[in-house]
């Protein structure tokens, strides 16, 4: 993952529940490859506007400059000049994330995305798996489950709001584990 990409690209993910700190990891890969050099570029949906709107943050309050955009054909677009790719909450993008990361990879860029991989039913989250498919190099990241302290894959929402898509952090959800983890009833 270190690796400087020589004449390839390759897709990275980072995936797992809210609290995981898949967030904190994009940006600390980001930032490696700035200190090597690399030109680089933070994406994320215009759909997630927590806490300030042009910058990923981090549960842990790490923050990086990023570029909102509406979809996922802006990123090829505004990517001709980059090494390297970080896309967050890529969850919240249709099925053309997939494409898109891809065609980058194709021109030798490192594309690192990150994302839920379930939704607060607990069913995989729009692109995730197809892009999880995808990946080159994977990872899925635990949180600590909120109730007993096992590793917790759930994000559990505690209002009853029955949309796939709720903006929030832990004012709505919480991380749980798969015996502590109450999906809706429908
Ligand atoms: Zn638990």
């Amino acid at each position: 993952m270190t690796l400087t990409p020589k004449d390839t690209g390759w897709i990275e993910v980072i995936c797992g529940s809210m609290f995981s700190g898949k967030t904190e990891e994009l940006i600390r890969r980001i930032r490696r490859a700035e200190i090597a050099k690399m030109n680089t570029i933070i994406f994320k949906p215009q759909i997630d506007d927590r806490f300030s709107s042009n910058h990923v943050v981090s549960h842990n309050q790490s923050k990086r400059e990023s570029k909102l955009v509406k979809n996922a054909q802006d990123i090829l677009d505004l990517s001709a000049n980059m090494d390297v790719i970080g896309i967050d909450e890529a969850q919240f993008f249709d099925g053309e994330i997939v494409d898109v990361c891809k065609s980058l990879a194709k021109t030798n860029k490192r594309v690192v995305v990150a994302g839920l991989d379930t939704d607060f039913r607990g069913e995989p989250f729009g692109p995730m798996p197809a892009l999880m498919c995808e990946a080159d190099y994977l990872d899925k990241f635990r949180a600590i489950c909120v109730i007993c302290g096992n590793p917790a894959s759930c994000s559990q929402r505690t209002t009853k709001n029955a949309q796939q898509v709720v903006i929030g952090e832990a004012d709505i959800y919480e991380a749980r584990c798969r015996n502590c983890f109450e999906p809706p009833e429908n």
